[in-house]
């Protein structure tokens, strides 16, 4: 028996800056991969029913997972849903009380329409604080729990929804983090853009706080293994690939980690 291997994708949405810009066309060109190999888009609530009761996945299940309600959003929904696709979608809740509210943001009306749509939303913090960092000033946890529990009642209020699922921000982490979002969601789902991240203050192998054994991988990113959400995979340490940095933006290397996904060896699926 074979282990199932589940990609899992993440973005800010589209856009223009940074040294891999993700246009929509280039969002459009990997969905378009995604869709080509035969791939079908899950949720977390999928994700729980699989892992927790075994109740079967589609075949070739893979996550397009988007942190922030930018409102490129929009744009990403119409790309995965020209191809049968569907988002899950993290929110953190201090932009939507901001000046860019509806134009650098989306509106509530507009997440309460990707909701409608079939996209999964989960909670992302209220102000996006480094959690890393945020242990020496908060060892007890009382600001991260404020975080937590303003999020979720903001998207309660707005949606009328509880999230049960967490995106940690940015590539910090932290036990008393972990620890908090254990308390209160199902999932807590992490964010390579490397090999790197930071842990309680401290520097750290991706593969070792995930505890994947190997060297990192040539293209500078963790080993194979670590990138896919498996039936072991700790469910407060979900991997997701960033589409915008090099270890998955080019459509060759896109393409390359989805074929992993569906190879007895990830590390053997290069093209
Ligand atoms: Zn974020």
């Amino acid at each position: 028996m074979t282990t199932l291997r589940i990609p899992i994708t993440m973005c800010h949405g589209t856009s223009d800056a940074g040294d891999f810009p993700l246009s929509r066309d280039h969002f459009a060109t990997l969905v378009g991969i995604a869709a080509e190999l035969g791939f079908t888009s899950i949720d977390y609530d999928q994700l729980a029913a699989w892992r927790n009761d075994g109740v079967a996945l589609p075949p070739q299940p893979i996550l397009f997972d988007f942190d922030h309600p930018v409102r490129s959003m929009l744009e990403c929904h119409e790309v995965l849903s020209a191809q049968g696709f569907a988002g899950n979608l993290f929110v953190n809740t201090g932009p939507m009380e901001g000046d860019g509210y509806g134009t650098q943001t989306m509106t509530w009306d507009e997440i309460g329409g990707l909701h409608q749509a079939g996209w999964h939303i989960g909670a992302h913090t209220v102000t996006h604080p480094n959690l890393s960092e945020l242990v020496a000033r908060d060892p007890q946890g009382e600001q991260l729990q404020w975080e937590l529990e303003s999020c979720d009642a903001t998207l309660q209020r707005e949606l009328g929804l509880t999230p049960r699922d967490f995106a940690f921000t940015g590539t910090s982490w932290s036990s008393v983090a972990e620890q908090k979002v254990m308390q209160r969601y199902r999932f807590g789902r992490l964010w390579i853009v490397g090999s790197q991240y930071q842990a309680d203050g401290e520097a750290i192998r991706y593969a070792d706080l995930v505890g994947v054994s190997g060297d990192d991988e040539a293209d500078g990113g963790p080993p194979c293994a670590a990138r896919y959400i498996t039936a072991e995979t700790p469910a407060y340490r979900l991997p997701s690939m960033e589409l915008q940095c090099a270890l998955s933006h080019k459509p060759a290397a896109f393409r390359a980690y989805l074929k992993g996904a569906l190879a007895s060896d990830p590390a053997a699926a290069d093209v």
